[in-house]
C-alpha cells in the first residue's frame, strides 16, 4: 500500500512538472500586468512549450520585433527579465522612462506683430483669415496699422468646444479645428508662422517638451520651430507629409549661433556644433510625453544621439529608440533615419485617442 502511494506521489510531482508549474515564475503571467491578456491564458504555456520563444510577444511588440531580437534568438534568462518587469501600456509609449503629464492647452492664443504691417497683410502670414482676426479683435479692420511688439488674438475656444479632429494619413490628410501651438519660452516660432496649427497631443505635447527644456535650461538657446501643419491641414508646400497636424520639424540646441543671412534657417549638426546634451534633452522630454510615433533624423545625427544617451540608458530602452548601433534602419525604433533630416528633426505624433479616420 505505501509503495502505491509513493508511486502516486511520484507521478503527481512530474505531471505537476511537466504542466509548467515550476517554470512559470508569478512575473511570467502576463495577466499581472497586462489586463488585454485574460488571466490563465495560454502565455504561461508558451514559455514552456517553446524555451527560446518570446514569452509575451503581444505585450512588446517594439522589442519582439526589433532587429536582432528576434524571438528564436532571445534567451531565456532575457524574456524572464523582460516579463519580470513587464511594462504597462504608458511605459512603452514613453520608451520605459517615466512619462510626463501633458501641460493643458492655452485657449486663448495671442501672436505678436514683428514688424509695421497691417491686418490685410498678417493674416496670410499667421494663417488665419483677416475675417478671424477682425471679429476676435474688436475696432481692427483691413487696414489698421500694426505696430512691432503688439499682440492679436489669433486663435480662441471655449474648453468644451470642439477638438482638432485629424483625418486620414499625413501625406494625404487634413485637420479641423486645427489648435495653433502659442508663443512661449525655450523655443521661438518663425516671423512668419502660417504653419504651426495641429492636434491636442500634437501642441500639448510641443508644449510639454519646450517647458521641460526651459525648466532646466533656462538661459539655453531658444528651438527653432519650424512647420507643423496649416490651418485646415492639405498639402503645404515643400513637405510631402504635414497634412494633417501631426508632424512637426523643429531645429537641434547648437553651440553656435546662426550667422547665416537667414537667422531662422535650420543649422546643419555635427561635432564642433550640435549641443548633444541639450538636444538630447529635448528629445527625450518629447518621447516622455508618450504621444510620439516616430523622429526622422539623419543616421549621423541619431548615431552622436546615441553615443551620448546609450550609458544611460537599459538595453529595452536602447531598442524602442534606436536602431543604431547594429543597423541604420529599423521600423520599430522611434528613431528612423531619413536623408535631408541632418539640420533638423521631423517628429510625427500618434493619432488622437478615438479618431477613427486618422491613419498613422
Ligand atoms: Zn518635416
Amino acid at each position: 500500500m505505501k509503495k502505491h502511494v509513493l508511486i502516486l506521489c511520484v507521478l503527481s510531482l512530474c505531471l505537476w512538472i511537466i504542466s509548467g508549474n515550476v517554470w512559470a515564475s508569478p512575473g511570467n503571467l502576463a495577466s499581472d500586468s497586462d489586463s488585454t491578456v485574460p488571466a490563465g491564458s495560454a502565455v504561461p504555456q508558451a514559455s514552456v512549450a517553446s524555451k527560446s520563444a518570446p514569452l509575451d510577444e503581444a505585450q512588446w511588440p517594439a522589442i519582439s520585433n526589433a532587429p536582432g531580437m528576434k524571438g528564436s534568438e532571445m534567451d531565456m534568462s532575457s524574456s524572464l527579465d523582460l516579463s519580470a518587469n513587464a511594462p504597462s501600456e504608458s511605459d512603452k509609449k514613453c520608451a520605459f522612462m517615466p512619462c510626463l503629464k501633458l501641460v493643458d492647452p492655452v485657449d486663448d492664443v495671442y501672436y505678436t506683430v514683428r514688424h509695421h504691417t497691417t491686418v490685410a497683410q498678417v493674416a496670410p502670414k499667421w494663417g488665419v483669415p483677416a475675417a478671424v482676426i477682425m471679429a476676435l479683435n474688436p475696432g481692427l479692420t483691413l487696414e489698421s496699422k500694426l505696430e512691432p511688439g503688439q499682440k492679436l488674438l489669433a486663435d480662441a475656444r471655449l474648453p468644451s468646444g470642439p477638438e482638432p479632429y485629424s483625418r486620414g494619413k499625413t501625406n494625404r490628410g487634413r485637420i479641423s479645428n486645427a489648435r495653433p501651438m502659442p508663443e512661449g519660452e525655450g523655443y521661438f516660432l518663425r516671423t512668419a508662422h502660417p504653419n504651426s496649427w495641429g492636434t491636442d497631443n500634437t501642441i500639448r505635447a510641443l508644449m510639454t517638451m519646450f517647458a521641460a527644456y526651459h525648466e532646466k535650461y533656462p538661459d539655453g538657446p531658444e528651438v527653432n520651430m519650424g512647420d507643423i501643419s496649416r490651418r485646415r491641414g492639405g498639402r503645404l508646400r515643400p513637405h510631402k507629409s504635414h497634412q494633417a497636424g501631426r508632424d512637426v520639424d523643429f531645429g537641434f540646441v547648437h553651440t553656435v549661433k546662426n550667422e547665416s543671412r537667414h537667422p531662422e534657417s535650420f543649422i546643419r549638426a555635427d561635432d564642433t556644433n550640435l549641443d548633444i546634451e541639450k538636444t538630447w534633452y529635448l528629445i527625450e522630454s518629447l518621447i516622455r510625453t508618450g504621444e510620439v510615433k516616430v523622429v526622422y533624423v539623419d543616421i549621423r545625427v541619431q548615431k552622436m544621439l546615441y553615443q551620448y544617451a546609450a550609458p544611460k540608458l537599459t538595453p529595452e530602452q536602447k531598442e524602442v529608440l534606436f536602431s543604431v548601433p547594429r543597423r541604420e534602419t529599423s521600423s520599430a525604433a522611434i528613431f528612423q533615419h531619413w536623408p535631408g533630416h541632418r539640420n533638423h528633426f521631423h517628429v510625427r505624433f500618434r493619432c488622437p485617442a478615438g479618431q477613427l479616420t486618422c491613419r498613422e
